[in-house]
C-alpha cells in the first residue's frame, strides 16, 4: 500500500491506537500530522519517528473540542501542503458512571470530545478535501453497537459516530471523499490498562478469538480503509473485535 506524498491527520495520536496508527502510516510513506493535547507524548512520538526513512511525523497540539485551535492547525496545513488526504478521528475519552449517578459534566465531556470533536474535525478537513477527494475514518466501538453498563455517554458517542459515518458517506461521495469507521473490541491501551484483571479475564473469555487486541490491529484496519485497495468502500463500519459482536 502506497502512501508517499499523502498528508494524514490523526487525532489522539500521542498514545495508544493513535500513536500506533501514526507510526504505521509514516512507515508506509505518509506525512503524518499527529494531533493531541499530550505535548510530552507527542514529542516522544516525533523523536521515535526520526529514524524513519519513508514518511514523517509532526506532533501538533490540538484539542478537538477547540474550534479556534482546529482552524489554526488546518490553516497551517493548508498553507504548507494545500491539502489533506486522510483524516483519522481517533481522539476519545471515557468518564464512566451508572446512569443514575452520571453527572452532567461527565456527559458533556465525553460528548464534546468523542462526538462534537469528530464533527469539528471532519467539517474543517472536508472543506480542504473538497477539490481533490480524500478519506475520513473515525473510531467507533463495539459499545456503540451493543451498549455497555456504565457507559451511557460513551455509547451515545460511539453510536453517533456510526450515524455520522453513514450520513457523511452519502453527503461527501460527490467530492470523492470516502467515509468509514472502525469499531474496535477490547484493545490494550492506556485507556484500558487500569481495568481490574478480572475484567480483562472476562473480556478475553467473552471474545471468540480468546484474546485482547493490540493497537496495531486497529492501525492495520485504518491503513487498509485509507488505501486505494478500499477505493470502492464507503459508509461501512468495520468491526475489529476478535468476534465480540457476533
Ligand atoms: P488512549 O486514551 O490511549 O488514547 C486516546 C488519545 O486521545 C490520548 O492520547 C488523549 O490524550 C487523546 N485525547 C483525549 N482528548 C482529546 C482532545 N480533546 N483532543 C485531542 N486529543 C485528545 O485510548 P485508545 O484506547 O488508544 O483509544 C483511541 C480511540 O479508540 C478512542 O476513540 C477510543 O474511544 C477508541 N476505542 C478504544 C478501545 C479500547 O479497548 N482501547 C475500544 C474501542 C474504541
Amino acid at each position: 500500500m502506497k502512501f508517499e506524498g499523502k498528508i494524514t491527520v490523526i487525532t489522539g495520536a500521542a498514545r495508544g491506537i493513535g500513536r500506533e496508527t501514526a507510526l504505521l502510516f509514516a512507515k508506509h510513506g505518509s506525512k503524518v500530522i499527529a494531533c493531541d493535547v499530550l505535548d510530552d507524548d507527542l514529542q516522544t512520538l516525533e523523536n521515535d519517528s526520526r529514524e524513519m526513512t519513508a514518511g514523517s511525523i509532526k506532533g501538533v497540539h490540538l484539542d478537538v473540542t477547540n474550534r479556534k485551535e482546529i482552524d489554526k492547525v488546518i490553516g497551517e496545513i493548508k498553507e504548507e501542503f494545500s491539502k489533506i488526504d486522510i483524516l483519522i478521528n481517533n481522539a476519545g475519552i471515557t468518564r464512566d458512571a451508572f446512569l443514575m449517578k452520571m453527572t452532567e459534566e461527565q456527559w458533556d465531556q465525553v460528548i464534546n470530545v468523542n462526538l462534537k470533536g469528530i464533527f469539528n474535525m471532519t467539517q474543517a478537513c472536508s472543506r480542504l478535501m473538497k477539490n481533490d477527494g480524500g478519506v475520513v475514518l473515525s473510531t467507533s466501538s463495539v459499545v456503540g453497537v451493543y451498549g455497555n453498563i456504565g457507559q451511557t455517554n460513551y455509547a451515545a458517542t460511539k453510536s453517533g459516530v456510526i450515524g455520522m459515518t453513514y450520513t457523511w458517506a452519502k453527503e461527501l461521495a460527490r467530492y470523492k471523499i470516502r467515509v468509514n469507521a472502525v469499531a474496535p473490541g477490547f484493545i490494550k491501551t492506556p485507556m484500558t490498562e487500569n481495568l481490574p484483571q478480572k475484567v480483562l479475564d472476562y473480556m478475553t473469555e467473552k471474545t471468540p478469538l480468546k484474546m485482547i487486541g493490540d493497537p496495531i490491529d486497529i492501525a492495520n484496519a485504518f491503513l487498509f480503509l485509507a488505501s486505494d485497495n478500499a477505493r470502492y468502500i464507503t459508509g461501512q463500519v468495520l468491526g475489529v473485535d476478535g468476534g465480540l459482536v457476533i
